[in-house]
């Protein structure tokens, strides 16, 4: 057994994070399989550093191993790109140009119904898709966005996906790859055999499905674990600094308080 914690370095890891990651590794040592790291760095304009510094900190005070080199997504851009080609030479992602705010208005047209909310949000209207050409060199200079119509019909999955997701960007124009891509190909890259990850992903796992299938990938078990909430139910957020392992760390908590904390068993 392979699993892994995937943390974005965009800010400091909270108790979500922290069980999250202790459930992936605890899954790993009781199969003896292996626990991998790996940083999800994608949006360069967000990852810092020193939470990068701090993750990998805040890891071993945990108490968790895991085999280096880890796997930074900055690394991997050669990958993604080769994906991106095979998608294109298919001719299942095509170019778009639109902004946030000419989806917005297409999608709240009045002879539209309420704009529908995917994994990444409202889902896309279409504007770009009979619009654009899809041979010639793949662009480089637009966002990529998967036909979903098509990519469920080539890998032969119900068509569900295209009302709950829509055409999803696949690659963003300043990353030239999208979380779902590079988190596709780098779990099958690091042969991930199960994924550990909160429920907060359930409705994204369904499009990385999709994309194994596309790319000839093998699909992981997924597991969807609960949210830790803060007293009020709410979600804890990469800004919730008051629940940031951080902040427990300074006032003296060890390793075993965090795993009272989210309800798993000390060690
Ligand atoms: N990097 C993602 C995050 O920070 C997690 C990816 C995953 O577990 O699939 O939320």
């Amino acid at each position: 057994m392979i699993t892994r914690f995937a943390p974005s370095p965009t800010g400091p890891l909270h108790l979500g994070h922290a069980y999250s990651a202790m459930l992936a590794h605890d899954m790993a040592v009781a199969q003896n399989g292996t626990f991998l790291l790996r940083i999800e760095d994608i949006d360069q304009t967000r990852a810092r550093p020193q939470w990068e510094d701090q993750i990998y900190d805040d890891l071993n005070w945990l108490g968790l191993h895991w085999p280096n080199p880890v796997m930074r997504q900055s690394d991997r851009k050669v990958a993604y790109q080769d994906a991106l080609k095979k998608l294109w030479k298919q001719e299942l992602i095509y170019p778009c140009l639109c902004q946030r705010k000419d989806i917005l208005t297409a999608a709240s047209a009045p002879q539209e119904n309420a704009p529908l909310i995917g994994p990444d949000g409202i889902v896309y209207p279409g504007t770009c898709r009979e619009r654009a050409a899809r041979s010639g060199p793949i662009p480089t200079t637009a966002a990529l966005r998967l036909d979903m119509t098509k990519a469920c019909g080539r890998a032969r999955v119900s068509p569900e996906l295209v009302q709950t997701a829509g055409d999803i960007v696949i690659s963003r124009r300043d990353m030239g790859t999208s979380y779902h891509l590079s988190v596709v190909i780098d779990d099958a890259a690091q042969g991930v055999t199960d994924v550990v990850r909160g429920k907060d992903l359930e409705d994204a796992t369904p499009v990385h499905i999709l994309l194994q299938k596309l790319l000839g990938l093998p699909t992981p078990t997924y597991h969807h674990h609960k949210l830790i909430r803060d007293e009020n139910g709410k979600r804890l957020a990469k800004r919730d600094d008051a629940r940031a392992l951080l902040k427990y760390r300074a006032e003296g908590a060890t390793p075993n308080d965090i795993r009272q904390l989210v309800g798993l068993p000390e060690v």
